[in-house]
């Protein structure tokens, strides 16, 4: 493409509120082949409800989520803000936590009135070695739901399942459908539940989906993707995100997402609607196009 052939393009483009803050992001994003997206906060709204929570037996559910949510008080995570909420919609009244950590990928601990509390995915449980109580099975269909299931042990003991719903964005679908007709595949890769991933990604439409994935595990999965397709553009909102977007052949950051996500980023979406990356294509395929 010439100069000024990618000067109308990226005018156009941020015309649309696409913002390409290198030029020559513009002519990689057409040879792209797969469009990766992130799924929490990028394809979601990133704003879940927690829709379920049955305790194991000797457990009580308001007592368990008090811990939970004195516990995630201290996180940033989306599930952190779910679990707060439905505290706080109860009326009940959080204790501060001690000695909190955060298990990137994982899930989260702290230390709530002497006992020792944590919360995360199935992974997290079995890795410490506790038995999931027969909580599995309900885990398993919160997945097919489409919610995230989390875990919640209490001095050891598995005391309860949660399910948190966080619904997919309404421009995602429609996106999904527009970068198939400008002939790309679409992947998501995500650190959330595979029966969740599986079910989200079943409803948007979208080909592969790599799930359960640990932060660093986000590049490892953007390398065989460009191995097996080709040029691969990563869309995503997170700090979690940032190593992947500097990674892709073209990083696409979410403007209402972090800082550092938009810093890695090569295109910079001024909304949260996904169909910016739809734009940022077809006005690629277009100006190279009028070039020939
Ligand atoms: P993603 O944002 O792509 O879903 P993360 O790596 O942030 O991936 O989280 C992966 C999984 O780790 C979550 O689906 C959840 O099971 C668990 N997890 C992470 N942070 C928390 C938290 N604050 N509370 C409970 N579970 C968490
Ligand atoms: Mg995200």
């Amino acid at each position: 493409a010439t100069p000024t052939s990618i000067m109308v393009g990226t005018g156009r483009a941020a015309q649309l509120g696409v913002l390409f803050r290198k030029g020559d992001a513009l002519q990689r994003v057409r040879d792209c082949k797969v469009v990766a997206f992130d799924k929490t906060g990028t394809l979601t709204k990133g704003q879940p409800e927690l829709t379920d929570l049955e305790v194991s037996k000797g457990f009580d559910a308001d007592h368990v989520l008090t811990l939970a949510a004195s516990v995630e008080a201290t996180s940033e995570h989306p599930i952190a803000q779910a679990i707060l909420r439905a505290a706080k919609g109860k009326g009940l009244s959080v204790p501060k936590a001690t000695g909190f950590e955060a298990l990137a990928g994982f899930g989260v601990r702290a230390t709530v009135e002497g006992h020792e509390v944590l919360i995360g995915a199935d992974r997290l449980m079995t890795g410490e070695g506790l038995e999931l109580l027969g909580l599995e099975a309900q885990a398993e269909s919160l997945g097919q739901q489409g919610r995230t299931p989390l875990f919640i042990a209490v001095d050891g003991v598995v005391a309860a399942v949660l399910g948190v719903a966080d619904p997919v964005k309404p421009s995602a679908r429609e996106a999904v459908r527009a970068l198939h007709d400008l002939g790309l595949q679409v992947a998501m890769i995500t650190g959330d539940n595979k029966h969740t991933a599986g079910v989200i990604a079943q409803e948007l439409g979208i080909d592969r989906v790599v799930a359960e994935v640990l932060p660093d595990g986000k590049v490892a999965a953007l390398e065989a993707l460009r191995d097996e397709v080709g040029a691969v553009a990563f869309v995503g909102d997170g700090i979690n995100d940032a190593p992947a977007l500097a990674s892709a052949d073209v990083g696409i950051a979410i403007g209402s997402g972090t800082d550092v996500a938009i810093e890695a980023a090569d295109v910079v979406l001024m909304s949260d609607d996904v169909r910016g990356v739809v734009n940022a294509v077809a006005i690629s395929q277009q100006v190279i196009r009028n070039i020939g």
